[in-house]
């Protein structure tokens, strides 16, 4: 019988195409938007699915598996899979995968470029300028400060993480220091980085913070109010993990009083909503969750997520599997 796989919203066609390819009969839900706790229930229910590719917007739980018993792999478009209930996954023996290494270099250039937009203050000179505001060059106008020579601290030294210290040691001659459960080679040999065993001691330390650890229990609000203010008044944080890792309550007052100098988010504690007063600040750089968004990452995450499900339901070990 023709194995049939259901993608919860529209995503580039190479992977569509791919399961076609392989002979599965694909449905692509018909909502420009994510589908709701329901509407994905009903739509999961129409039938008897053999997989689900599913993004990081579906929140996937018990009910939802449970609404589809036949589907023995989710397969999710991103690498972050904190929107899925491992717990109950693993229960029911339901295997999940998802798609590393792919995005790793486009999420570490869209840091890059939140790190040099605070830096330069590209964003607020823009608006100022297209406001009409810009009379001639003067000295003091739209002071910013260098990269060349400041420390940058990584918060979480896997894959995107190391990707950044790289461009930073080697685009930008910034010294690197690092925060991770165990200390990395790469980091240490290749980058003349400093190990520091805490969050703490990074954040006292650097000049900017870049976080890239996966959204888990224990790093839930791993920067909140008190961290915050260990970090230099001149410092900046840059967050394209996710949201929920900074309390973002806290960063506004951070933000507000001058407990930091700014921030450049990717991603929201509560999004697409963001923290009261958070727009209406002038140093922060903010964009709509599209670090991995290029036309290339996009397409190959399309292919890769599709990838596992081919594998899994030929039988074959799915490359990317996160659990079972
Ligand atoms: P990875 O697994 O390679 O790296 C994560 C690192 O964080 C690991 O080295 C891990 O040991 C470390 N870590 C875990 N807990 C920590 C803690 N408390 N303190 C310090 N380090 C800790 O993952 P990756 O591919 O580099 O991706 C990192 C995260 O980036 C993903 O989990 C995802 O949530 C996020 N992401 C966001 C976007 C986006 O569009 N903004 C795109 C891709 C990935």
């Amino acid at each position: 019988m023709t194995k049939k796989i259901y993608v919860t919203r529209k995503i580039p066609s190479a992977g569509i195409e791919l399961l076609q390819a392989n002979g599965f009969e694909v449905d692509v839900s018909p909502k420009d938007g994510v589908l709701n706790k329901a509407e994905l229930i009903s739509a999961l229910s129409a039938k008897e699915y053999d997989a689900v590719l599913c993004l990081l917007t579906d929140k996937i739980d018990k009910e939802v598996f449970e609404a589809l018993p036949s589907a023995k792999i989710f397969a999710n478009y991103a690498v972050g899979f904190n929107n899925i209930d491992l717990e109950v996954a693993k229960e029911k023996g339901i295997t999940i995968t998802n798609t590393p290494g792919v995005l790793t270099d486009t999420v570490a250039e869209h840091t890059f470029a939140l790190i040099i937009a605070l830096s330069t203050r590209t964003v607020e000179a823009d608006k100022f300028t297209r406001d009409g505001k810009y009379n001639g060059w003067a000295p003091l106008m739209f002071l910013g400060t260098d990269l060349k020579g400041k420390t940058l601290g990584i918060l979480g030294a896997g894959r995107i993480g190391s990707r950044v210290a790289y461009h930073a040691k080697n685009g930008f001659d910034m010294n690197i220091i690092y925060n991770d459960p165990k200390p990395n080679d790469y980091f240490d040999k290749e980058l003349s980085a400093k190990y520091l065993s805490t969050t703490e001691d990074v954040l006292k330390e650097a000049d900017f913070v870049s976080i890239h650890v996966p959204l888990l229990e224990s790093t839930k609000h791993l920067i909140n109010k008190e961290r915050l203010s260990l970090m230099k008044k001149s410092a900046y944080i840059v967050n394209t993990s996710r949201g929920p890792v900074i309390d973002e309550t806290a960063l506004v007052e951070a933000l507000k009083n001058g407990t930091i100098s700014g921030a450049g988010l990717d991603v929201f504690e509560n999004e697409p909503t963001l923290a009261p007063g958070l727009s209406e600040l002038q140093n922060v750089v903010l964009t709509p969750h599209i670090a991995s968004a290029t036309v290339e990452t996009r397409s190959k995450m399309s292919e890769m997520a599709a990838q596992n499900i081919v594998d899994f339901l030929e039988g074959r070990e799915p490359r990317n599997k996160v659990l079972n």
